[in-house]
């Protein structure tokens, strides 16, 4: 997969190209992170790429015709273009598994108040912003799309079936993991997981999922319960006994 980033600091991407798992992924080719600087693009005499929003109200808006530039200069024709924003859809799974089928495509960070609007119109810009608070840039918004996407990208995980047992993308929360000692400060690891007994494990993993989707997150919890199909015997029975008891 390529994804090119159009961003005016794009030394901010370097721990996530060099290090963990994008940047293991990136060494063996599976990953291809394309890095632009809009400020080589800019014909401005003072290197600016940022003016005045006109009609006042103060703050300062990203130039079109760097970007314009630098989107030419990419390639970017025809390309899917995401511009980081909290006017975007908010990211969520089903986005992330979308944008994670593409080849490649675009991401622009904004700055100050964000760019000229006649960016977004030229170039069809997907808006996508990752919750509703506000970041002085969308270097870390699309750190955060790159890495969730990536993790979809088969070969960039050590193990393909992670992403599907975990929180969200199963449908529900993930259940708690304990590792080495069995015992610490007097708090024992729950008997099931150490018993060696694999189906029992698993249904408790269902049950401790259910319980707290149904705790922490009620909407997903109802999402889930009106599509229990694919579920066997012993998970409808774990299910109805957590919606009854
Ligand atoms: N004036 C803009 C507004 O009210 O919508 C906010 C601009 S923000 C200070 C600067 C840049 O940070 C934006 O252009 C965008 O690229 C990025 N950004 C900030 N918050 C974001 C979020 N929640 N999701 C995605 N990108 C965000």
């Amino acid at each position: 997969m390529k994804i090119d980033v159009l961003t005016i600091f794009p030394e901010m991407f370097n721990p996530v190209t060099t290090d963990s798992m994008l940047g293991r992924a990136v060494r063996k080719g599976i990953l291809n992170i394309e890095l632009t600087n809009i400020r080589d693009y800019t014909q401005d005499k003072h290197n600016r790429t940022d003016d005045y929003t006109f009609g006042g109200g103060g703050g300062m808006v990203m130039t079109a015709d760097p970007v314009f530039r630098a989107l030419h200069h990419i390639g970017a024709e025809g390309k899917k273009l995401i511009y980081m924003s909290p006017r975007g859809r908010i990211l969520d799974e089903s986005k992330v598994r979308e944008l994670s089928e593409l080849e490649e495509f675009v991401i622009l960070c904004g700055h100050y108040e964000g760019v000229d609007q006649r960016i977004l119109d030229y170039w069809n810009a997907e808006e996508i912003s990752i919750g509703d608070y506000v970041l002085t840039g969308g270097e870390l918004p699309a750190m955060v799309l790159i890495d969730s996407v990536a993790r979809f990208v088969p070969g960039v995980l050590g193990n393909s079936n992670s992403v599907e047992d975990e929180s969200v993308y199963s449908g529900l929360l993930e259940y708690p993991h304990y590792t080495q000692p069995r015992e610490y400060e007097g708090m024992e690891v729950p008997e099931v997981l150490v018993s060696g007994n694999h189906k029992k494990i698993k249904l408790w993993r269902f049950r401790q999922s259910l319980l707290l989707t149904r705790e922490r997150r009620p909407d997903l919890f109802e999402k889930f319960i009106n599509e229990t199909e694919n579920l066997s015997r012993e998970e409808k029975k774990i299910l109805d006994e957590v919606l009854n008891g």
